[in-house]
């Protein structure tokens, strides 16, 4: 193995981090996965809940087909294997928001087999992260300790609503990784349509698992931070948790596989209970549910019914356009993104299109914690902004203050260039007076230049600039007055 600039110092050395990620996913469906209620956000507590939901003896689960379709549609999107036959397996355990007394979930032979996630990293490369398997299962409901000062209550709304669950390997190394495990995936399903990936109302949760060994040792004991919600606090809490666990061992002590929680106030986690093995579960086939098959048909017409999705998109972007990795990772995380990109690019230089996109208008929106659809510059906009820069009429540092104006007023820049008079001036004339005026005006740093102090080369090119009101063709100003200085 190479140098690896992942590894953490520690007091007997270097350690690894291995991590291994479970995203709980929500389906974007109108109904639950075993019931006709409905499965939106937000509704007054138990309004969506009907006999299935509430576990009512002897009502029969019924599968809700579009959960199935948009399960093989994701797993297609992981690049993995889909099964023909998969089987619902009863997974036992008491919980008072489990009305059931059991969780239907998939356990030996998952919808979805082996997959691969392609992700970005910070520092433009790539790494492939095994998937091990994506499964079906009914969420739970909520129990609510906080309404009442005695009695706890429990909300069953979420109780069926369909989860894939993904499971990687334990393949990242990092939290960046695991930040852009979650990112990618994140970016897959919302292409698909298959989640809204809407982290923070709890539409993808993710549970992470963190352990250490020293490279190339076995793999460590492994503790597992349960329902951790954005992508930031994946990472605080692989950073917080990795570091424990050396303290632990290197102070003599074991790790024990455990559940932990993410306190996201402090930035810590702390034991929740001790780790389950799947054989305290007792999965055994749900009677009530026969397997499911598949069928190849239906698994083909799915895959021609999918978008491009994010890698095809970034590779498209690096070919067609010749953008760097960094800016085409950068614009697929978001669909909205690329489509705004597209339309900027245009007719226009799409590397400057990107630019603009990427840093000003990005950069802008955020400051003001607008979303890229709320944005008061559309994209042709933008474009006709780059147009001027490309046919130089403006300059780039002119151009930052047409932005400006047009993120405030919603101007086009054309308009704002010509009512300012902010053409740039190309005339050859005009920038060789302002040039020997400059010149003339400062003997003793013309003395100082040909003496060898080569930076006064800006001081000269900066006085320029300034002089013509920062209208003067850059290219132009610079060609002029090296010929003026050595004159
Ligand atoms: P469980 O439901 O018991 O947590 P799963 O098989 O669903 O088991 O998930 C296990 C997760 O833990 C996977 O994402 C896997 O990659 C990860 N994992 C397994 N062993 C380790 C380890 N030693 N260190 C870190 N992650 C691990
Ligand atoms: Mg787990």
């Amino acid at each position: 193995m190479t140098a690896n600039a992942n590894l953490l110092k520690g007091e007997t050395g270097d350690w690894e981090v291995v991590i291994g990620l479970e995203v709980h996913a929500q389906v974007l469906t109108k109904s639950k996965l075993f019931s006709g209620a409905s499965a939106d956000f937000g509704a007054a507590p138990n309004a969506q809940v009907s006999p299935v939901d509430a576990g009512m003896p002897g009502m029969l689960p019924v599968i809700n087909k579009e959960c199935i379709s948009k399960a093989v549609l994701t797993g297609l999107g992981l690049n993995a294997k889909i099964n023909n036959v998969s089987v619902f397996e009863r997974k036992n355990y008491f919980y008072p928001d489990l009305p059931q007394g059991y969780q239907i979930s998939q356990y030996q032979h998952p919808i979805v087999g082996n997959g691969i996630i392609e992700i970005d990293l910070p520092d433009g490369t790539t790494k492939k992260i095994g998937v091990e398997r994506l499964h079906l299962e009914q969420d739970a409901g909520k129990s609510l300790h906080d309404q009442h000062p005695h009695k706890s209550f429990v909300d069953l709304n979420r109780s069926g609503n369909p989860l894939m669950e993904i499971v990687s390997m334990p393949d990242m190394r990092s939290p960046e990784e695991a930040g852009a495990y979650v990112t990618k995936l994140r970016a897959i399903v919302r292409y698909l349509g298959t989640c809204d990936g809407n982290m923070d109302e709890g539409s993808m949760r993710c549970d992470v698992n963190v352990s250490v060994r020293k490279p190339g040792a076995e793999l460590g004991t492994r503790c597992e931070i349960k329902n951790v919600n954005s992508v930031r606090f994946v990472q605080q809490a692989i950073e917080f948790e990795s570091r424990r666990q050396i303290e632990v061992i290197e102070g003599g002590g074991k790790i024990t596989q455990e559940t932990r929680l993410f306190d996201t106030k402090n930035g810590t986690t702390r034991a929740m209970r001790s780790k389950e093995d799947a054989h305290d579960y007792r999965y055994f086939p749900d009677p009530d549910l026969l397997p499911l098959v598949v069928e190849d048909a239906f698994i083909d017409a799915l895959r021609k019914s999918m978008p491009e999705l994010p890698d095809a998109k970034k590779h498209r972007f690096m070919h067609e356009y010749g953008l760097s990795l960094q800016d085409a990772s950068v614009l697929i995380a978001e669909k909205e993104r690329t489509d705004y990109f597209e339309a900027v690019a245009k007719g226009h230089d799409p590397k400057l299109a990107a630019n603009w996109v990427l840093s000003e208008l990005l950069g802008a929106l955020k400051k003001v914690e607008k979303e890229l659809s709320d944005s008061p510059v559309k994209p042709e906009q933008l474009g006709g902004l780059v147009g001027l820069i490309s046919d130089n009429t403006i300059s780039g540092k002119i151009a930052k203050e047409v932005f400006a104006e047009m993120f405030a007023t919603g101007k086009n820049a054309a308009d704002i260039v010509e009512a300012r008079g902010l053409k740039q001036v190309t005339d050859t004339g005009a920038i060789d007076k302002i040039v020997s005026e400059v010149v003339a005006e400062n003997p003793d740093k013309v003395a100082e230049y040909k003496g060898g102090k080569d930076k006064l080369f800006g001081f000269f090119v900066g006085q320029i600039l300034k002089r013509s009101g920062g209208k003067a063709n850059p290219g132009m100003v610079n060609d002029i007055l090296k010929k003026k200085l050595e004159e």
